[in-house]
């Protein structure tokens, strides 16, 4: 399997039917530089900065974030980088950062990600220097996580142009380009598609956290774990309509999640529009081995079949994998 994996690293990622398709890998440490080149990925779809963060003992200075960001932009060389701003709360605990006045019921549905960075608008404002620094002269791609509402993304562009400004004053090397995004994982978005597509650059599905709310089922909760399936109708309706609003608002949408990483889910976000997907880079592998087989064109009007007309029952996983296997 190995063997193959590094044969098909050569080969163009296209379907068998000559539609390309970006596969890109979720990264978040200086470790997993190396495996850039090593599982052949188009650059890095999701970078967890707030990796960097949990396994520190205290913030990271501006210095120490810089060099990180730098680091990666060089490994990279040119490959498309989204930088995620710090995504702590919730599940993602700072030891030594007690934000909260108070413990948490719900830390799924709290004080985290965006939510607290707007609050801490310090903490935004030091990565945000830092990342602008250490792309100056290159692209830079920011993405923000669990948007709920879009005053949330302008209030970060707020922070982003004042760091902006304050670099070009101080005659900084700005980024020859800077991309904002907005990650699609909390549920409220989908009522303001296209609003949302209006308002970035590029939107990408965190169907981890997406799922986890639309199914109101705790992520990390292993009783739950095989109780709702994301290969369900409802699901897949739901990550086919952000795919139409993208390709409506001609806005670039990504998927992120785990479900991008299991050659039968990655199957199904293909069928459904998505042409950018980010995963962990031992995956990279088996969803090129899948997508180089697959008559993309058969499976998308065999999934607008099953999801447009009454499909509440329908056992989506078994007919995908029936799919799957017949060709
Ligand atoms: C997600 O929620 O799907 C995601 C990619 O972000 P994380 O897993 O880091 O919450
Ligand atoms: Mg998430």
């Amino acid at each position: 399997r190995q063997e193959l994996y590094r044969e098909l690293r050569k080969k163009p990622s296209e379907t068998k039917d000559g539609v390309k398709v970006d596969l890109l890998m979720n990264a978040g440490l200086a470790v997993d530089l190396p495996q850039l080149a090593e599982a052949g990925a188009a650059g890095i779809g999701l970078f967890r900065t707030e990796l960097q963060f949990m396994v520190a003992s205290t913030f990271p200075r501006a210095e120490a974030q810089e060099k990180l960001y730098r680091d990666v932009l060089d490994i990279a060389r040119g490959r498309p980088v989204t930088f995620r701003t710090i995504d702590i709360g919730g599940d993602k605990v700072l030891p030594y950062f007690k934000g909260s006045v108070q413990e948490e019921e719900n830390p799924a549905l709290g004080w985290r990600a965006i939510r607290l960075t707007l609050d801490r608008p310090g903490l935004l404002r030091t990565q945000v220097r830092a990342l602008l620094k250490a792309a100056g002269g290159r692209e830079l791609k920011v993405m923000l996580p669990m948007v709920t509402e879009l005053s949330e993304i302008a209030q970060a562009r707020e922070i982003i142009d004042r760091e902006v400004r304050h670099l070009s004053r101080f005659a900084h090397h700005l980024p020859t380009s800077l991309k904002l995004g907005a990650m699609i994982e909390v549920p409220s978005l989908l009522w303001q598609l296209d609003e949302l597509m209006q308002a970035v650059d590029f939107v990408s599905v965190g169907s981890n956290d997406l799922f986890q709310f639309v199914m109101a089922a705790d992520r990390g909760n292993t009783q739950l774990a095989d109780r709702f399936d994301p290969l369900s109708v409802p699901f897949l309706r739901v990550l086919k309509q952000i795919a139409d609003a993208g390709a409506r608002n001609h806005t670039p949408v990504t998927l992120c999640g785990e479900l991008a990483g299991k050659p039968i889910s990655a199957m199904a976000l293909l069928g459904l529009g998505y042409r950018s997907i980010s995963m962990s880079p031992a995956s990279i592998g088996p969803v090129k081995a899948m997508l180089t087989e697959l008559p993309l064109g058969e499976l998308k009007s065999f999934l607008d079949d099953n999801l447009s007309g009454p499909a509440a029952n329908l056992p989506m996983r078994a007919l995908l994998q029936a799919f799957a296997d017949d060709r």
